[in-house]
Order: structure tokens, then C-alpha cells, then sequence
């Protein structure tokens, strides 16, 4: 059988007072949450990290018996057609445009101001085609452009890659 409650009597409130949006039917209130998210980037810390460090990252299947033997970027622990664990590879910061569109809004955790350009990149090397955005100039398909890195001051984010005119 459970014991009756035997703490205080009495306490107080600590809280703010919610701001209320007034409607004769059914109040609204303005309830602010906040949380911390701890998110591990695990085994694929290396690519953040070289992102960093002005480095571009990729993964290889090394598997000699691989059908594919791909390079991955973004990269993947483990190769998809094997499940072989792949290897660390440095690929060039530079490739051509394969594909662009405008965003006008931007995914969960891309603080960037929208609209933005956000190209396809083809890169020499490597077996995917690999995402991000156009820091200036207007996009062409085959335009080819190199990496910039936020080597200072980085978001340790994606967002610490971007891509500019090769000609820039
Ligand atoms: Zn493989």
C-alpha cells in the first residue's frame, strides 16, 4: 500500500509567468523549451575533424573482394555493398558543378540565411556526388569550383565546407 505523501505542505512558485496570446475560446500561451542535444558524428569524426584542418575525406572500400571497391563521400564507415570496413582517403578540394538548385528554406540544423545556392559536386576520385553550397557567383553544371574550409573559428558542422568559382 502506498505511504501518503509526507514532504512540505506548502512551496512556492518559481517560474515566469507565460506570455498569453488572448482568445475568447481557448487561451494560447507562449511556453519557450530549450534542450542540449549531444550528437557523436562516431566513426565519422575524421571527416568533421579534417574539415577542420582544410581536408576533404572520404572513405574507400578496400575489400579486395568488393564488387565496387567505391570511394564514399560523404564518407561511410562501412561500405555499403560489402559491409566491409572502409579507409580514410584524402580526395582533391576541387571538382565540377553536376548539379544545382536554390533553396529557399533550409534543413534542421543549416543556420544559414535562404535563399542559397546548393550545388552537386563531381569530384575527380571519388564514386558519389557530393553536397553543399555555393558560397558566390551564380551556378552553371560543369562550372568548376574548389572547396573553402572554416578552419577558423569552425562550426564543426557541414557547414564548415562551402564551394567557390575555381576562376575566384
Ligand atoms: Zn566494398
Amino acid at each position: 500500500m502506498a505511504q501518503p505523501f509526507e514532504g512540505p505542505l506548502s512551496t512556492e512558485y518559481i517560474g515566469t509567468p507565460l506570455d498569453l496570446f488572448d482568445d475568447e475560446k481557448a487561451w494560447v500561451v507562449k511556453w519557450p523549451r530549450s534542450m542540449e542535444h549531444h550528437h557523436t558524428y562516431g566513426m565519422l569524426t575524421p571527416f568533421f575533424k579534417g574539415l577542420t584542418e582544410g581536408k576533404l575525406l572520404a572513405t574507400k572500400c578496400v575489400n579486395p573482394k568488393c564488387p565496387h571497391k567505391s570511394t564514399w563521400l560523404p564518407p561511410r564507415a562501412d561500405c555499403p555493398d560489402c559491409y566491409a570496413r572502409t579507409e580514410w582517403v584524402q580526395v582533391p578540394s576541387e571538382g565540377k558543378i553536376y548539379a544545382y538548385t536554390m533553396l529557399d528554406y533550409t534543413g534542421i540544423g543549416i543556420e544559414m540565411k535562404a535563399p542559397y545556392w546548393q550545388i552537386d559536386v563531381e569530384i575527380k576520385g571519388v564514386d558519389t556526388i557530393f553536397k553543399g553550397f555555393l558560397l558566390r557567383g551564380k551556378p552553371v553544371t560543369g562550372l568548376p569550383v574548389k572547396a573553402m574550409f572554416r578552419t577558423k573559428n569552425p562550426t564543426h558542422t557541414i557547414l564548415d565546407i562551402c564551394w567557390v568559382p575555381k576562376e575566384d
